[in-house]
C-alpha cells in the first residue's frame, strides 16, 4: 500500500485532478499545497484527497510529489467542504474557489516573508558584566542596559531612533555579549496604536434576550441539534454591536474562534476600533481584513489566523474564508448589504456562504440588520431562521424625526440650475451651525455634474466604451465614466452642433461642496468620497476630526452611510433620495428603503434628538413613506406581496446568463443559441425569459445580451444550466457568465 494524493493543479479550468505518490517521511493532508512534476515543468496544486492504494496493479506509473509549499495545510477541512459547496451552487470551477479563498501571496511557490536584523543578548551576558565597562566603553554599556531591560530590538531602531552606533554593537558582538540575528517582520497595520480596553456594558432586556438566544443555539448544536441561523432585526442604535461583542467573548471563553463580517464600506476605522478596544487584552488575537491593507499586511493577518494565533477575524466579504478551526460564532453585520455579493466569479453571496459554513462546521450564525434583507426576513417567516428583535434605541432615545421635502415644488420656486438645498434643509443646517451641532449630508453620487448636455441639439456626453453618460469632475477638469473609468477633457462647445451653451446637468458631491461653501461661508465643511479620500488614513483622520468637532458639515457618499456613530450629529440631510430608485433592478425599492433608514440612523445617536430631512421628487413612493415612519415590517409586507406576484426573489431563485463580446452580433447570436437550447427540454417548474440586451448593453467595449431563468430551487436551476452548458461551445471571443442569485441585473 502506498499513500496516493489527488492534486488539483493551479490554473486547471476543468477541475481535473492528477494522482501522485507521497515520498516516505512526508505527511500530507487534504487542503495542503504541494509542488508536483507536470510534464517537463513543475507546478503547484492543492491536495484534494489522500488515500492508501495498492498501486502495483495500476496500468501506469505514478510520480511522487515534489514537496510541500508550506508545512500547514492552507485550507482547513471545513473550508474544503465549503469550497465544494460553492463550486456546485454557484457553478464555478473549484480551482477558482480555492483561488478566492487564499490570498495571493499564500498561493505562490514560497512565501516571501519580510525579515529584519535584530540584536539580542547572548547567554554569556549577565548584569555583572556591566561593571567591566567604563570610560570610552560607556556607549556599549548603554546598549547592554537597554537590551537587558527591553529585550530583543531591531538593529534599525537601535541605530536609528535610539541613537546607538553600529560600532558599539559590533564591539559587543565581538565580545559575544550580543548576537545579531534575523526575525520575521509581521506587518501589523495597527501595531503603533494603543487601545484602551472597553468593558462589557450591562445589556438591556432586549439585548440580553438576543445573547441568550445565541448561547442557546450554541448549546443546542453541542448536543447534536441543528444549526438554525438567527436573524437579529434591531433598529439603528439599538446596540447590536454590543451584543456581537459579548457573543464573541463567550465563544472565546469556550476556547473557540469567531468571524465577524461587515460590509466593506462599514469597515471604517471606527468599527475596527470598537473590536480592538473590547479585546485590547488579547489584541494580537484579533485580525482585521479590509481592502486598504497592502498585500503583505493582508497576508500577515491571514497567516496569524492560519496559525490559530488570531481567533477573532473581522473583515469584509472574503473574511468568511478565514482558516479558523473550531469556530464558535459567525456574525454577519448589516446582513442586507449588497456588497456581500461578489460580482466576479465565483459570484458568491457571503451571507449565504456564512450560513452554509455555520451548518458545515456546526457553529451558530447571527445575522444582524436594522433593515433585514427580504430573503432573510422571509426565512424567519417560514421558520428556517430564528427571529430576534431589538425594537428600542439604547436608553429609549427617540428615533429621529424624518421630514420629506417635495423637491418638485422647490424647483418651481428656484431660479436657474439644479436645486440642491431646499429652504427647509438650509434653515436646519443654519440652526445646527448656531447651536454648535453637526450635520451629515448624504448624496450617492460623486463628481460635479451627473452629465453634460447641449440644450440646443440634445447631445449628451457618453462614454465611448460603455452605454452610459460621463460624469464631470471639475477639480481635475475631466469627464469620467463611472463604469469603466475612461476619462477625457470636457468639450468647450457641443461636438455635434458647435453650440457654446453646453450645460452641466444634475449634481454630485463635488458640486454640493462648492455650493455649501458659498452658502455657509463660515462653516467647516469636508467632503468624503473616493475622489476626496485618496491618501492612506485620510478617512480615519477625517472621521477623527469630525468626532473632535473640528468639522461642522460632512458631505459624503455611501462611505458615510453605515455604522458611524457621532453623538453630536443632530441633522442628517438626504439630498436626493431618488438616486437609485428608478434603475431597472428588482431590489431598487428595497435598497432605497434600506439606504434611507440607515442614513437616517446616523442622526440623534447622542443625548440630543435627531432630525432627518429627505429631499425627493417622488415623495409618495412606498420606500420613502415606509422609511419615514420607521416601518420596516410594513415595507417588507407590501414589497413581499409584490415580489410574490411577479415571481421575484425570495420566492423564486434566478440565474442570470450573460453573453458578451466586442462583436455585437456574436454576443447576440451566442445568447440566442443558448436560449434556444435552454428552452428545449425546459423542465416544467422553470421559467425562461426572452433573450434581451442587458440594461447596460455595452460596458468596457463589450456588448452584452442576457436571459434569466427562474425556479423555486436554486440547485435544480444550477444543475439544469450546467447540463445544457456542458454540451455547448461558444466562439473564443464570446464570454458567457452565469450568475446564481444575481444582485445586479447587468
Ligand atoms: P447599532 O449597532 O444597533 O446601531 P450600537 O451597537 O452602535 O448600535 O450602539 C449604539 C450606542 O449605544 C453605542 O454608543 C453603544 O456603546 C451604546 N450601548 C450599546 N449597548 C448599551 C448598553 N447595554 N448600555 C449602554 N449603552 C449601550
Ligand atoms: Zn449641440
Ligand atoms: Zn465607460
Amino acid at each position: 500500500m502506498e499513500t496516493v494524493v489527488k492534486v488539483l493543479i493551479d490554473g486547471a479550468s476543468d477541475d481535473l485532478t492528477f494522482s501522485y505518490t507521497v515520498p516516505k517521511g512526508l505527511s500530507v493532508v487534504a487542503g495542503q499545497r504541494v509542488r508536483i512534476p507536470l510534464r517537463n515543468r513543475g507546478a503547484i496544486g492543492t491536495v484534494i484527497s489522500v488515500e492508501d492504494l495498492d498501486i502495483s496493479s495500476l496500468p501506469y506509473e505514478l510520480k511522487p510529489i515534489g514537496g510541500l509549499v508550506s508545512k500547514d495545510p492552507f485550507l482547513t477541512p471545513g473550508l474544503m467542504k465549503l469550497a465544494s459547496w460553492i463550486s456546485s451552487f454557484y457553478l464555478t470551477p473549484i480551482e477558482s474557489v480555492f483561488r478566492t479563498m487564499l490570498p495571493k501571496p499564500s498561493r505562490g511557490e514560497s512565501e516571501k516573508r519580510k525579515t529584519e536584523k535584530v540584536v539580542s543578548l547572548s547567554d554569556s551576558f549577565s548584569s555583572a558584566v556591566l561593571e567591566g565597562f567604563s570610560g570610552r566603553q560607556v556607549k556599549q554599556k548603554k546598549v547592554l542596559e537597554y537590551l537587558s531591560s527591553n529585550g530583543t530590538e531591531s538593529l534599525a531602531r537601535l541605530t536609528g531612533a535610539l541613537g546607538f552606533s553600529r560600532s558599539s554593537i559590533k564591539a559587543l558582538e565581538d565580545k559575544s555579549y550580543a548576537i545579531v540575528g534575523e526575525r520575521i517582520v509581521t506587518r501589523d497595520p495597527l501595531a503603533e496604536v494603543e487601545y484602551v480596553e472597553s468593558k462589557p456594558l450591562n445589556l438591556n432586556e432586549e439585548q440580553a434576550e438576543v445573547l441568550k438566544c445565541v448561547l442557546a443555539s450554541a448549546r443546542e448544536i453541542e448536543t447534536g441539534g441543528k444549526v438554525k441561523p438567527i436573524l437579529l432585526y434591531g433598529v439603528t442604535g439599538s446596540g447590536k454591536t454590543e451584543v456581537y461583542l459579548q457573543a464573541i467573548q463567550k465563544a472565546i471563553d469556550a476556547g473557540k474562534g469567531a468571524i465577524v463580517l461587515v460590509p466593506e464600506i462599514a469597515l471604517t476605522p471606527q468599527t475596527a476600533d470598537r473590536f480592538k478596544k473590547r479585546f485590547a487584552k488579547i489584541k494580537d488575537q484579533v485580525a482585521i481584513l479590509h481592502s486598504n491593507l497592502s498585500e503583505g499586511e493582508r497576508h500577515d493577518e491571514w497567516r496569524k489566523v492560519l496559525e490559530q494565533k488570531a481567533r477573532i477575524v473581522i473583515g469584509a466579504r472574503s473574511a468568511i474564508f478565514s482558516p479558523i478551526t473550531n469556530l464558535g460564532l459567525i456574525v454577519v453585520d448589516e446582513e442586507h448589504e449588497n456588497s456581500y455579493k461578489q460580482d466576479i466569479s465565483p459570484r458568491y453571496q457571503a451571507r449565504d456562504v456564512a450560513v452554509v459554513r455555520g451548518h458545515l462546521e456546526k457553529c451558530p450564525v447571527l445575522l444582524g440588520s436594522a433593515t433585514p434583507s427580504l430573503e432573510s426576513w422571509s426565512n424567519t417567516q417560514n421558520d428556517k431562521y430564528e427571529l430576534t428583535i431589538m425594537s428600542q434605541r439604547i436608553d429609549d432615545r427617540k428615533m429621529p424625526l424624518i421630514r420629506i421635502i417635495d423637491m418638485r415644488q422647490e424647483s418651481r420656486k428656484a431660479q436657474a440650475g439644479p436645486t440642491i438645498l431646499s429652504h427647509k434643509l438650509r434653515q436646519s443646517i443654519e440652526e445646527r451651525l448656531s447651536n454648535g451641532e453637526q450635520t451629515i449630508l448624504f448624496l450617492n453620487r460623486r463628481g460635479f455634474a451627473k452629465n453634460i448636455l447641449c440644450p440646443e441639439c440634445g447631445y449628451v456626453a457618453n462614454c465611448r466604451h460603455c452605454s452610459t453618460t460621463m460624469t464631470l469632475h471639475r477639480k481635475e477638469d475631466r469627464l469620467v465614466c463611472h463604469i469603466c473609468g475612461f476619462s477625457q477633457l470636457p468639450p468647450k462647445s457641443c461636438p455635434e452642433c458647435s453650440s457654446k451653451s453646453i450645460v452641466n446637468a444634475g449634481y454630485g458631491t463635488e458640486r454640493v461642496e462648492e455650493v455649501l461653501k458659498q452658502v455657509f461661508d463660515r462653516a467647516r465643511i469636508t467632503r468624503v468620497d473616493t475622489d476626496a479620500m485618496r491618501r492612506k488614513n485620510q478617512l480615519r483622520d477625517t472621521l477623527n476630526d469630525f468626532r473632535a468637532n473640528k468639522i461642522d458639515i460632512l458631505i459624503g457618499t455611501q462611505m458615510i452611510a453605515k455604522g458611524l456613530h457621532f453623538p453630536n450629529v443632530t441633522l442628517v440631510g438626504i439630498l436626493n433620495a431618488d438616486v437609485g430608485l428608478h434603475i431597472p433592478d428588482i431590489r431598487a425599492g428595497e435598497r432605497t428603503f434600506q439606504l434611507l433608514t440607515q442614513v437616517a440612523g446616523r442622526a440623534g445617536r447622542g443625548e440630543l434628538e435627531g432630525e432627518v430631512v429627505v429631499q425627493t421628487y417622488t415623495p409618495h413612493h412606498p420606500s420613502i413613506q415606509f422609511a419615514r415612519h420607521h416601518d420596516f415590517e410594513g415595507f417588507a409586507d407590501q414589497e413581499l406581496q409584490m415580489r410574490r406576484q411577479f415571481g421575484h426573489p425570495p420566492y423564486l431563485h434566478l440565474v442570470l446568463i450573460t453573453a458578451r463580446s466586442v462583436h455585437q452580433q456574436r454576443a447576440e447570436f451566442s445568447l440566442k443559441t443558448l436560449h434556444a437550447r435552454l428552452a428545449k427540454g425546459l423542465p416544467d417548474d422553470m421559467r425562461l425569459t426572452e433573450p434581451l440586451p442587458s440594461p447596460l448593453v455595452k460596458s468596457h467595449d463589450q456588448w452584452r445580451y442576457q436571459v434569466i431563468l427562474k425556479a423555486t430551487s436554486a440547485r435544480k436551476l444550477a444543475a439544469y444550466v450546467s447540463q445544457v452548458m456542458r454540451d455547448l461551445t461558444f466562439p473564443s471571443d464570446v464570454i458567457v457568465t452565469v450568475d446564481v442569485d444575481p444582485y445586479s441585473m447587468g
